[in-house]
C-alpha cells in the first residue's frame, strides 16, 4: 500500500466509523457527571459485589445505569506537570478543554484564567448548575466556575461562586474554608438576586421559590463536608438528602428557566473512600452516584427532553489503585468471595472510562484524552 492510498484509507475509515472532528447534532441541555475517582474497578467492584445476584429482562447480568449508555471510551487524566493528576488540574481540563498543573482551578501554566464551559453555556442563553455530593467549593466544582491558583483558597473561591453570576444553581454538601461563611454571605446577600438553603428549608426550594434568583444550597448537618455516606445511611439517621435528591432539585430549579440548561453533577465521595481504601464506602458512593444518574434518566423521560440531552459520565482520576481478584471458576460471586486490593492511598495515572448518550455523544467514543470532554460539551452546544 502507497503512502497516498494509506491515507485515503484512513480517511475512508473516518467516515465509515465516525471521526472524533465530525459536527454532532446540538443538544438542547448538556449534563457532566463526573465520579471523582472512580476507576475501572470501582465499577466492576460494585458490579460483581451488589448486582451480580440478578439478571435483567434479557437474562443479562445487570448494569449500574450509566453502563447502558450507548458510547463508551477511555480517558487519559494526566496534568501538564504530573502525569497522576489531581482534582483541579483535572476539573480545569473537564471544565476548560486545557492541561495545566495539579492544584489549579480554572487557571493555565500561566495562572491565566480561562473560559470554562459554564461561562460558555451562560453567553449562549442556558441555564446552569453546579452539584456535588461534597462542599460546594471543592476542586471538582470550583473548576466550573472559579479561577484561582491554588485549590486551598477555599474562602477565596466561595466568594468567586457568589459573584459568579454565570451560574444560577450550586448544591453541595457543605462549604469548605471559614465557617461562618456561609451564614455571613446569606446575611449580606440581596435576598432578590440570591437565595440560599440548606438541609432545614430544602424542601422549600422550588422552581416558583427560586424564580428569578440565583439558588446556593450547603446541605451539611454534622460539619464534615459532605453528605452522608450511602454505606452510613443504612444504620444511621441523617436530615442530608442523597446525591440524586440534590441533583433532580437542581433539574427542577434549571429545566423550566428558558434556553436549555447545563448541569455539572459531581459524586465526590469516592475518592474519599478511595484515599480511605475503604471498600464498602466507595460501592456505596458508587451506588449513588448511579441513583442520581437514574433519576436523571427518570426525570428527562417525564419532561420529554431525555432524547434532546447529552449526557456524559465520566471520572477525574483513579483513586488507590483499585484491583479485584478470585475467584476463579464461578460467574456469580457472593459476598466476601472477592479479593479487593488498593495499591495506594493516593491517586493514579490509571485511564477511566467515559459514558454517554444523546446528541452529540459519539464524540467521547473509544479513547482519548479527558480535554475531549469538554470539546464534546462545546460542539453539542454548537460551534
Ligand atoms: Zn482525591
Amino acid at each position: 500500500m502507497t503512502f497516498k492510498s494509506s491515507i485515503l484509507s484512513l480517511a475512508t475509515a473516518c467516515c465509515l466509523f465516525g471521526c472524533a472532528t465530525a459536527s454532532p447534532d446540538k443538544a438542547k441541555n448538556v449534563i457532566l457527571f463526573i465520579a471523582d475517582g472512580m476507576g475501572p474497578a470501582h465499577v466492576d467492584a460494585t458490579v460483581h459485589t451488589h448486582l451480580s445476584q440478578t439478571v435483567d429482562a434479557n437474562g443479562d447480568p445487570a448494569r449500574l445505569s450509566f453502563e447502558a449508555f450507548p458510547v463508551a471510551g477511555s480517558i487519559t487524566t494526566f496534568a501538564s506537570d504530573s502525569l497522576v493528576t489531581d482534582s483541579a488540574a483535572s476539573g480545569t481540563s473537564l471544565s476548560a478543554g486545557i492541561k495545566t498543573f495539579n492544584g489549579a482551578i480554572g487557571v493555565d501554566d500561566d495562572k491565566k484564567p480561562v473560559e470554562t464551559i459554564t461561562e460558555i453555556a451562560k453567553a449562549r442563553g442556558l441555564a446552569t448548575g453546579v452539584v456535588s455530593s461534597v462542599g460546594i467549593n471543592h476542586a471538582t466544582p470550583a473548576a466550573f466556575y472559579a479561577k484561582n491558583e491554588s485549590r486551598r483558597n477555599y474562602d477565596d473561591i466561595f466568594q468567586q461562586l457568589l459573584a459568579a453570576d454565570f451560574v444560577d444553581v450550586a448544591i453541595g454538601g457543605g462549604v469548605f474554608g471559614e465557617e461562618t461563611a456561609f451564614q455571613a454571605a446569606k446575611e449580606s446577600a440581596d435576598p432578590a438576586k440570591l437565595a440560599f438553603f440548606t438541609t432545614e428549608d430544602f424542601h422549600d426550594l422550588t422552581a416558583e421559590t427560586a424564580a428569578g434568583k440565583r439558588v446556593i444550597a450547603s446541605l451539611d448537618t454534622d460539619g464534615d463536608h459532605k453528605l452522608m455516606y450511602v454505606f452510613d445511611r443504612q444504620r444511621e439517621e441523617t436530615d442530608e438528602p442523597e446525591l440524586k435528591d440534590l441533583t433532580v432539585k437542581a433539574l427542577e430549579l434549571l429545566q423550566p428557566r428558558e434556553g436549555g440548561f447545563f448541569l455539572m453533577v459531581e459524586g465526590g465521595s469516592i475518592d474519599w473512600a478511595g484515599h480511605a481504601n475503604e471498600i464498602d464506602p466507595l460501592m456505596g458512593e458508587v451506588l449513588g452516584l448511579s441513583d442520581a444518574v437514574e433519576a436523571t434518566l427518570e426525570y428527562l423521560e417525564r419532561t420529554g427532553e431525555l432524547e434532546d440531552t447529552l449526557i456524559l459520565l465520566t471520572s477525574d482520576h483513579e483513586t488507590g489503585g483499585l484491583t479485584l481478584t478470585g475467584p476463579y471458576g464461578k460467574v456469580g460471586v457472593d459476598r466476601g468471595e472477592m479479593e479487593f486490593h488498593f495499591s495506594t492511598t493516593n491517586h493514579t495515572a490509571a485511564a477511566v472510562r467515559v459514558y454517554g448518550r444523546g446528541p452529540g455523544a459519539e464524540m467521547s467514543q473509544g479513547r482519548q484524552d479527558q480535554t475531549n470532554i469538554f470539546r464534546t460539551m462545546k460542539a453539542a452546544l454548537g460551534d
